[in-house]
């Protein structure tokens, strides 16, 4: 194995084989099917909605429904609410979602197929407090965690329950913060901890997840843990979720990206999509996720590919050369595919973030606005916005001598035996199949070329990756924009694909901008919107405020979705700020990890404001509490006036 092999195979399609786990009527792991789960947002205590929504979940496609049991009162209440499922004809497992208490652990374990407990809250306080410990000490707080975990391991070997150990990024203990930090080893740490006891114990009933709002940290983490599997044995099922990811658009790429990341290379075996929405809605948005796979052969990838030229277990971006405004330091560039426009306007910018202001004959830029437009067979005879550069074929450039703003585009041979070239920017068309050592070795010693890359093989993402390795084992540093064409797809199906295929090339560094060609998927704008959002998931390139909103459960103490949307229409343009809005005290502050502002549910009608893990102000009335934020934000120098650049 080789040192940071983190699974089965990097060139072609093949699912991780895992430890068995058996829940209920529905076992996981071992290559079954990848089954798909969601969660209650009832109060677990209103027996009657929490049935009427596991029901829903249950006939939307859910294999398991988790529900929160925050007391031993709610851990009570899943029998009745087990039963009337039952009765309704479902022998779907449940899962009861614990922290904090224990012992409502030792009451759910003895009544549902699976309990999720989470290593960071399960016996420990957290108290944000940086401590050190001596190993004696630590010694000393591991054997308090044994004392309490073992009589939960006890009843569930009793019952066969199910056990998933559910590391969190925002809320691991202070004991592993102090020797770990607030890192993908940490939580990787943080789980390893249980699983040694839960194995000291013979008890190997476990599913594992590292969940973090953050995508990138989240894949290291799952990838660090399969590494550390692999090579100790034995390698436990995992279940693979982003943690409040949010709501519409962005709920949907954010997930997208960090689940589909590990499901390319065969890793997971359930998933729960969380959004701020109903949580019917989740379960769409999974399945799309799930069907990629389902009919993916192990076909090889042509070629002999170099090995892993990357720490996967951490983010550093591929050294390219600057040429333009791609590649080098700067963030990755959008081009907008325009190619199947008859004539291209100056109105059709608009869906690309630039609209003309024809009274005061001037261009008004918004903040995602794409960097290039593929014209290829156009030239562009008005007056283009400023900064927006055009990429056309290289024979309407040259017979058009060679206007400006507009960059020739060419196939590898074209591009060789071409006499007219730009003397800035040449984009040269290549897939892995096209490239060969020496091929690049010619491409590179131009410093005027960019590739644009596609793929047309059925697992993509890995031959592209491939790509990638083929350069980066070539010294190469063209710079490159990686392109995905799709065709006839639903919204939902659009943004899933292009999320996975193109964020998952990002997240290890690759590619120094994007291209989707998407015909008859949804507008121009929408199109635009996805390279933005999947940038922005991917932390390339910020170009909006991002919100890290839970998906509510039943200790929720607000409307998330309209507390959500109210905060957002105030603050939507704060570009690069991070608001956490969480529904409760009890996980929020340690759920939002890295958010700048957090707006905490503390009490009923009372709301907690944090700047980073600080409270600043102490349960405000709800009805003033977006005031108290707007004006927070502004004492810390964070706000600007819509339309003015924070
Ligand atoms: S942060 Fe949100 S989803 Fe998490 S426990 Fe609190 S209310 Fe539930």
């Amino acid at each position: 194995m080789s040192s940071n092999q983190y699974c089965p195979s990097l060139t072609h399609y093949e699912r991780l084989k895992t430890l068995e786990v058996n829940i209920g009527s529905v076992a996981l792991g071992n290559a079954l099917p990848i089954r798909i789960q969601s969660m209650t947002t009832t109060n677990t205590m209103d027996t009657k909605a929490t049935i009427a929504q596991s029901l829903r979940l249950i006939e939307s496609g859910c294999d398991y429904v988790r529900i929160t049991a925050p007391s031993i009162s709610d851990a009570k209440n899943l029998l009745p609410i087990k039963l009337s499922i039952r009765k309704a004809g479902y022998d779907t497992p449940l899962i009861a979602d614990i922290h904090f208490t224990p012992n409502a652990a030792m009451t759910a374990a003895r009544i549902v197929e699976k309990v999720r407990v989470n290593p960071g809250n399960f016996i420990d306080k957290k108290r944000f407090e940086h401590i050190e410990y001596t190993d004696l000490a630590y010694e000393e707080e591991l054997e308090k965690l044994r004392l309490k975990f073992i009589p939960l391991i006890h009843i569930c070997k009793e019952y066969g329950t199910a056990m998933r150990i559910g590391t969190n990024h925002g809320s691991l203990s202070d004991r592993i913060m102090s020797r770990y930090g607030d890192t993908p080893l940490g939580m990787v740490e943080s789980a390893m901890e249980f699983v040694k006891i839960c194995e000291e114990e013979g008890y190997k009933q476990i599913v594992l997840s590292m969940k973090s709002s953050n995508p990138q940290i989240m894949v290291q983490a799952y990838r660090l843990l399969v590494h550390r599997m692999m090579q100790n044995g034995p390698v436990y099922p995992l279940h693979l979720g982003v943690t409040e990811a949010g709501e519409g658009d962005d709920g949907r790429i954010k997930s997208s990206v960090g689940i589909g990341a590990l499901l390319e290379d065969g890793l997971g075996d359930t998933i729960r999509v969380s959004l701020t929405e109903e949580p019917e809605k989740e379960v769409p948005v999974a399945q799309k996720l799930v069907a990629r796979y389902r009919k993916r052969k192990r076909h090889e990838i042509d070629g002999k590919i170099p090995a892993l030229s990357i720490n996967p277990f951490s983010y550093q971006r591929r050294k390219s050369r600057k040429v333009l405004n791609i590649g080098g330091e700067q963030v990755p560039v959008v081009v907008a595919d325009f190619s199947l426009k008859n004539k291209i306007s100056k109105y059709d910018l608009e869906s690309i973030g630039y609209s003309f202001d024809t009274l005061n004959d001037k261009w008004n830029i918004a903040d995602a606005t794409a960097d290039y437009i593929f014209s290829n067979h156009q030239i562009i005879d008005f007056e283009s916005a400023p900064g927006l550069g055009i990429i056309c074929s290289a024979n309407i450039w040259a017979e058009n001598h060679e206007p400006e703003n507009h960059f020739p585009f060419f196939n590898i041979y074209q591009f060789l035996s071409a006499t007219k070239k730009h003397s800035k920017m040449n984009v040269v068309y290549a897939t892995l199949p096209d490239l060969n050592k020496e091929l690049i070795k010619q491409l590179d010693a131009d410093k005027t070329v960019v590739l644009l890359i596609d793929t047309f093989h059925e697992h993509g993402m890995a031959e592209q990756r491939a790509l990638f390795y083929q350069l980066e084992a070539a010294q190469s540093q063209i710079p490159v924009i990686t392109g995905r064409a799709y065709g006839d797809l639903n919204t939902e199906q659009f943004q899933v694909d292009s999320s996975v295929d193109l964020g998952s090339l990002l997240l290890d560094g690759f590619g120094d901008g994007i291209f989707i060609a998407a015909e008859n998927c949804g507008t121009d704008e929408l199109v635009n919107r996805t390279a933005f959002g999947i940038l922005q998931a991917t932390r390339c390139r910020i170009s909006k405020t991002e919100f890290i909103s839970c998906p509510s459960c039943g200790r929720t103490l607000f409307d998330l979705q309209q507390t959500t949307a109210a905060i957002r229409a105030k603050t939507n343009h704060l570009k690069g700020l991070k608001i956490g809005i969480m529904g409760c005290i009890v996980n929020g502050p340690g759920e939002m990890a890295d958010a700048d502002f957090g707006y905490v549910g503390s009490g009923p009608g009372k709301v907690t404001l944090y700047k980073g893990k600080e409270i600043v102000e102490r349960n405000i009335d709800s009805a003033s509490a977006l005031n108290h934020l707007i004006r927070l934000i502004k004492t810390n120098g964070m706000w600007s006036e819509p339309g003015h650049d924070a």
